[in-house]
């Protein structure tokens, strides 16, 4: 077995290279694992993906190193012995090194003036999230950025280099694992050295920026989102749709958007006051206008519904106007007294379903509750003299049981 000779330790910013062949396997799943004689494809590793592009004609679909050689999963064959034509995705390549590099310059930062450890670590696809062991304050956190963002501005060289293992065993980095050779250093020039197996940018101007997004307790430290470069750019492009977005609703300058959802609550705060006092004005009006009776009253929202089968009552408009639980119970005690039997309010509509609400003088509605959830298809229950819940029978059937 000859190990692949790793083009990406070598240049980081190489993607267009040509390769030979050595071995193309097909497998089981369809796929064909590949070993080139040299590769600048970067395998799975050190939280950092597997890089992707195509060879000759054949899509990459993975890349794992295994034992010293870099196998590329593709989609096609590739005839052996034959040298090939590779290219990988660069911009995607590059958006993770500008990710990574980020994260060694801030980690470098919070271990050397706070002495935490980078305990979690997590490329995803719109931000990465690396997990301290221990706590930060949002403000320490912003002085932090600003500090590795001065650290991009300085432009610093990223060396990457395997030191002999005497060297090895005598110099301070982060990541001290027990291995003693092919270890790895990433070492930016007297902000931070660690052992990393992956592609980093050459000097840190090339991350652009790192911005923090969030910083929230984690496991006795902190878990903190970040974004580096091109997709930070891309974050504040979001950002700035959405809050364009916003206030062409609100129709407020971008910079006013806050004091306009603010005018907006209080607005509705004062339509749900005043809502609910036309609501109790409602239920009082509507209750003096029905007749005594020795039987069951119904009303559905706000519309008294007739239970001998002639026309409803009180006009037959059925919308769910009756919005809160407690103008239905309102009303449900307001209709208590005028009848022998059950009052019962019902909001809601065949399609949705109705929220009831059910009260008598004279019945034990408690004893009845299983009865009438069983007739209505729902689920409540309560007092005996008030009962509460939900049921997804229609109208016609809610009508009739109040009939009998
Ligand atoms: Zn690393």
């Amino acid at each position: 077995m000859m190990k692949t000779e790793k083009l990406y330790y070598i240049d980081s910013h190489l993607t267009v290279f040509s390769a030979r062949v050595l071995r193309c396997d097909s497998l089981e799943d369809g796929r064909y694992a590949v070993v080139l004689d040299r590769t600048a494809f970067f395998p799975e590793g050190g939280g950092q993906s597997a890089d992707t592009g195509t060879i000759g004609e054949a899509r990459m679909l993975d890349v794992r190193e295994r034992k010293g050689e870099i196998l590329h999963f593709l989609t096609s064959a590739l005839p052996e012995q034959t040298e090939v034509q590779c290219v990988l995705d660069k911009e995607q390549r590059f958006r993770r090194m500008q990710n990574h590099s980020g994260e060694h310059v801030l980690s470098g930062l919070i271990h050397s003036t706070y002495d935490y450890d980078n305990v979690g670590f997590h490329m995803g696809e719109s931000c990465m999230t690396i997990d301290f062991s221990g706590e930060l304050t949002w403000e320490q956190v912003l002085a932090l950025e600003h500090r590795a963002n001065e650290i991009i501005r300085k432009n610093l060289p990223i060396r990457t280099y395997f030191p002999p293992p005497e060297e090895l065993a005598s110099l301070d980095y982060r990541s001290k694992l027990d291995l003693t050779e092919d270890v790895r250093i990433v070492e930016i020039e007297g902000v931070d050295r660690c052992a990393c197996c992956a592609p980093h940018v050459s000097f840190t101007g090339e991350i652009g920026i790192i911005k923090v997004l969030s910083c929230e307790r984690h496991r006795g430290g902190v878990r903190i989102e970040v974004v580096c470069g091109l997709d930070a750019l891309d974050n504040f492009n979001a950002r700035q749709q959405s809050v364009t977005e916003i206030s062409n609703l609100l129709s407020a300058k971008r910079g006013e958007i806050t004091s306009a959802v603010e005018h907006l609550m209080n607005e509705r705060d004062e339509l749900k006051y005043s809502l609910a006092a036309a609501e109790r004005r409602l239920t009082t009006v509507l209750a003096d206008a029905v007749a005594e009776t020795d039987g069951n009253l119904l009303f559905f929202n706000f519309s008294a519904a007739a239970l001998d089968g002639s026309p409803e009552v009180q006009g037959a408009d059925n919308t769910n106007i009756l919005k809160s639980d407690v103008a239905q119970r309102e009303l449900v005690n307001l209709l208590v007294p005028k009848c022998k039997g059950m009052a019962a309010v019902f909001a809601g509509s065949d399609e949705t379903g109705y929220r009831y609400v059910i009260g008598s003088a004279h019945a034990d509605l408690r004893a009845k509750t299983r009865e009438i959830n069983a007739a209505l298809s729902g689920r409540g229950g309560g007092r005996p003299e008030m009962i509460m819940g939900s049921c997804t029978a229609p109208a016609s059937v809610i009508r009739e049981y109040f009939s009998k």
